[in-house]
């Protein structure tokens, strides 16, 4: 208890010496891993950024400006301030406010103009509201998931003021034991894909980086990661990292809070929007398949309740010992290589997550240069021989004469798409090609959680490739299409698989699950029809089966009874859309990025590719390249 008010009273000074009177500073809080200094007078910091730079040179800390609360202009009242000051071409949409953090959220389809010259229209904004603006691009679709977590943050506003405060204390406070011993277990997600998870300790911290389920797991013993492992004591965990929103890396942190976790959650500002859906998604399906579910709605309340989002780049302090930044990983919107610094220069890791070496429509390549790096924990999905993808054009062609040789044929195809990634990328290659001339003119539904993933795709512009954020930020919708059509109603569906030629894309992705089985039920027998996998099938799912080329498929019908479904559809696969590194992209990786790290950790690959690339890894690139396990720990250092 001494400790903790030790460094706070410390900060409490140096911050106090440091920021003139006349900013009236009436208090100064942890808000999870930042400091919070509550001003009277927000604007003379805001004006100043010299004064809290300073501050943050001296402390080493996170600082963030807040107005006390005393000082904020009523609600109503501060909005009619801001559409006052705000010129009317600037087209404000949502205004929205945060009153744990004091920000208001200005939605606006010009942003510039919320900001105005140099700045002056916000500083306006903080003199007359004593509200934090935070402009965003108006999304040209609005996703209810964003809006729904703001409308909870801001009903739990005292839940998150005091979840804020205790993240803060912990991770700020004085430590017990002197740096040394790091060390990770494997608690899933390794010699398989599925499940992933990882304990990273030191003496003084755990943290945890994903926790995912194994969608293809036919055992609940092997669908969870090993939190029975003795390594692991939810009691102690100081941190959750999450890579990205995969059902395989993020389904299972609602979990942890229903056995008492009370930490947080750190993740990209994408991922905690996506996991949400995608987590909420989860539950349906497993009701609708009559499977008991692992966790409740109100344990993912409590994960998006304790998430704290970090920009992509920002270097924070999770634990008394253990510095952590995202960085772009290429895989899908939001997705986050790890890098921990632990101790002042003790130390350093850097997990891959999923990633991709290589540019897509959607995203930028991944990060590949960190300041420092010793052990470097890579995926390897497509770690094997022969998981060489053809280039990117190649992979369109394919698709694009596959699609209209069917269509020709009078034939439908069917694509099953992850919700996140897949989807979007399919969409924008698809209205492309039709634009182009190239492929036959043809209506393209689209169901499942799709259009509500796409709304989350232009709520973040910033997170995906220069030319989609550049159209977004020109108000063109780059994933509107006079083509598509969004299936609302399961009801709708009879009507197009009754129809004519045609493409569907739906969720999910391996056929577990969601609207592409209902699809897939109804088209399979006409050998007229297509079915094209786009993205990875995990061992064990329906997806992965028919594309090793059963037959015959055992379905549940509407009555509970098993029917017997014959695949006569043609089934195809078209590799090079994956949001995965491929054998050379993983190879090129290891080659250029920088630092070297002195030892490489193989996971999230089937076991045979982990331990052959290991043998590879060792022999050419002369660093030690291990596949461990799961349940195996490693000593670090
Ligand atoms: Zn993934």
């Amino acid at each position: 208890m001494k400790g903790k008010e030790d460094i706070i009273e410390t900060i409490r000074r140096c911050i106090l010496e440091q920021i003139p009177r006349e900013a009236e500073v009436t208090r100064i809080e942890f808000e999870g891993p930042a400091l919070a200094v509550y001003t009277k007078k927000p604007e003379i910091l805001m004006e100043q950024g010299y004064i809290i730079a300073g501050v943050v040179n001296t402390i080493k800390k996170r600082i963030v400006v807040r107005p006390d609360p005393s000082v904020r202009v009523e609600e109503e009242k501060a909005r009619l301030a801001i559409l006052e000051l705000v010129p009317e071409e600037a087209g404000v949409g949502n205004i929205f406010f945060d009153p744990t953090l004091g920000e208001v959220i200005i939605e606006a389809e010009k942003p510039g103009l919320v900001i105005g010259k140099e700045g002056t229209t916000i500083m306006e904004i903080v003199k007359k509201t004593r509200w934090k603006p935070k402009v965003l691009k108006k999304p040209s679709i609005t996703s209810k998931i964003v809006s729904n977590i703001r409308h909870l943050l801001k009903s739990e506003s005292k839940e998150r003021e005091r979840i804020l405060r205790s993240i803060g204390e912990r991770a700020f406070r004085t430590p017990t034991f002197s740096i040394g011993d790091v060390r990770i277990t494997a608690l899933g997600g390794f010699r398989e894909v599925g499940r992933s998870a990882i304990l990273v300790q030191t003496k003084e911290s755990q943290v945890l980086l994903d926790c995912g389920v194994n969608p293809g797991a036919t055992r609940s013993s092997n669908a969870f990661p090993r939190l029975d492992a003795p390594q692991f004591d939810i009691e102690n965990l100081d941190a959750v990292i999450i890579t990205h929103a995969h059902l395989d890396h993020c389904a299972l942190i609602p979990y942890l809070f229903k056995y008492g976790y009370d930490g947080p959650v750190y993740c990209s500002p994408p991922t905690m929007s996506l996991m949400t859906l995608l987590q909420l998604d989860y539950l349906e399906v497993l009701g609708k398949q009559g499977r008991l579910p692992p966790y409740d709605e109100k344990h993912i309340k409590e994960c998006v309740l304790h998430t704290i989002p970090i920009k992509h780049g920002v270097v924070t302090d999770i634990t008394p010992d253990i510095k952590l930044t995202l960085h772009n990983a290429g895989h899908i919107l939001g997705s986050s290589i790890v890098h921990l610094h632990i101790g002042e220069g003790y130390y350093n890791i850097v997990y891959t997550g999923d990633y991709k070496y290589g540019r897509t429509l959607l995203l930028e390549p991944s990060t590949s240069s960190f300041p420092r790096v010793e052990t470097l924990i890579m995926e390897c999905t497509y770690g094997g021989p022969d998981d060489i993808m053809p280039s990117r054009v190649e992979a369109e062609q394919r698709f694009i004469t596959i699609i209209n040789e069917t269509l020709e044929a009078g034939g439908k195809v069917l694509i099953p798409v992850p919700a996140v990634g897949r989807a979007q990328e399919i969409m924008l290659v698809l209205d492309a090609y039709i634009r182009r001339g190239l492929l036959i003119e043809t209506p393209i539904f689209i169901e499942g959680m799709i259009s509500e993933a796409t709304a989350i795709h232009v709520s973040y512009p910033e997170y995906l490739s220069p030319r989609i954020r550049s159209e977004i930020m020109k108000c063109v919708d780059p994933f509107k299409s006079e083509y598509f059509t969004i299936v609302e109603h399961s009801s709708e569906r009879d009507e197009i698989i009754e129809g004519g030629p045609c493409i569907v894309l739906a969720t999910s992705g391996m056929l577990e699950g969601g609207p592409s089985i209902e699809y897939f039920r109804n088209l399979a027998l006409n050998e007229k029809n297509t079915l094209i996998f786009v993205s990875y099938q995990i061992e064990g799912t329906l997806g992965s089966r028919i594309q090793k080329g059963i037959k015959e498929v055992q379905m549940l019908n509407d009555e509970g009874k098993i029917e017997i479904i014959k695949v006569n559809m043609r089934v195809e696969t078209v590799n090079g859309f994956s949001g995965h590194s491929d054998r050379r992209q993983l190879l090129a990786y290891l080659k250029n990025i920088s630092p070297k790290p002195e030892r490489i950790i193989l996971c999230h690959g089937e076991a045979t590719k982990c331990t052959k690339m290991a043998s590879l890894i060792s022999k050419n690139f002369g660093v030690e390249a291990i596949a461990p396990k799961n349940l195996e720990t490693i000593v670090l250092k």
